[in-house]
């Protein structure tokens, strides 16, 4: 499931590419059937927050994208590619697709967490994307759009105040790590951040919300927004320390990217205690240090 990082990336990269332009889009597989309102229309911005994208048409027409578990956006440059798979939405630019294929032009996208961060192009030379399995695709007014970010928690990434977060949290017997993700309380915290920045507070993942220091709750919402921004720019989510990793010098190995996410059975980098797991801990797998989180 992608986090806000990568939302945010999405929402930069797809500005560069295609705002103030008119764009063409279309619905491929049949179900955005809305594809007609807004095809040939210019884009005018790309908003991001939490795990939300909207991409303002003008005259009260968003796209709102939110891509769930499966959702995922693949890209690339020279004419578009046949039609393939359930292709939910295409969307892209008349002159560039008309241009010839470069090098490395059309990829996949992987996962930031397993990714190698290399062999990208640059946003503003995207010609088209494509959009799979999405959680939602649908075209919202402003009022729609307005609600959910009322329904929405402050987003570490668009630099907003926190208070709204710490009120919530400050008040649940729920544990921090159950509140972290819930979007209404911040909006774009994921699994792996969720995870990555209780134990880079030492914080026990399942205090009541209520019973966590407000000293450390603001700690760990300063660590967020730098630490979202890296995975943002880097294409890949990296939370330890050098000091912390086996090889202190150079990029970290992928398997030294993360100190407790998916880290299940192995020693902790600072500790050496095993590094739990806890499935289906409210509707995800939880990950923690007994002894530095405890
Ligand atoms: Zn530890």
């Amino acid at each position: 499931m992608p986090e806000g990082n990568e939302i945010h990336r999405w929402a930069a990269r797809h500005e560069a590419a295609f705002a103030g332009k008119p764009v063409r889009v279309d619905g491929p597989q049949g179900r955005f059937t809305d594809s007609d309102v807004i095809d040939g229309r210019k884009l005018m911005r790309v908003m991001a927050v939490g795990k939300h994208l909207g991409y303002d048409f003008g005259k009260d027409r968003i796209l709102h994208v939110h891509l769930g578990l499966q959702g995922d956006f693949t890209e690339g440059n020279g004419p578009l590619k046949p039609v393939r798979g359930a292709l939910r939405l295409r969307m892209w630019n008349a002159q560039k697709v008309k241009l010839p294929p470069t090098e490395g032009a059309s990829k996949r996208h992987a996962w930031y967490s397993d990714d190698d961060g290399t062999s990208d192009f640059a946003a503003e030379d995207v010609a088209w994307v494509e959009l799979r399995g999405p959680m939602d695709c649908t075209l919202y007014t402003n009022e729609q759009w307005e609600k959910l970010l009322e329904r929405l928690g402050p987003d570490p990434l668009n630099g907003d105040a926190p208070d709204k977060a710490f009120a919530k949290i400050a008040k649940s017997k729920k544990p921090i790590a159950a509140l972290l993700m819930e979007q209404d309380v911040a909006a774009g915290i994921g699994n792996i951040y969720r995870a990555e920045l209780l134990y880079r507070a030492r914080l026990n993942p399942f205090t009541p919300g209520k019973d966590v220091p407000m000293d450390v709750l603001k700690k760990v919402w300063k660590d967020a927004g730098p630490l979202m921004r890296a995975g943002m720019q880097d294409r890949r989510i990296v939370t330890t320390l050098a000091k912390d990793r086996p090889h202190k010098k150079g990029l970290p190995l992928r398997e030294e990217v993360h100190y407790v996410y998916r880290r299940q059975r192995k020693p902790c980098w600072v500790c050496g205690t095993d590094v739990k797991k806890m499935e289906d801990f409210y509707g995800r797998n939880l990950y923690w240090c007994p002894t530095c989180q405890a």
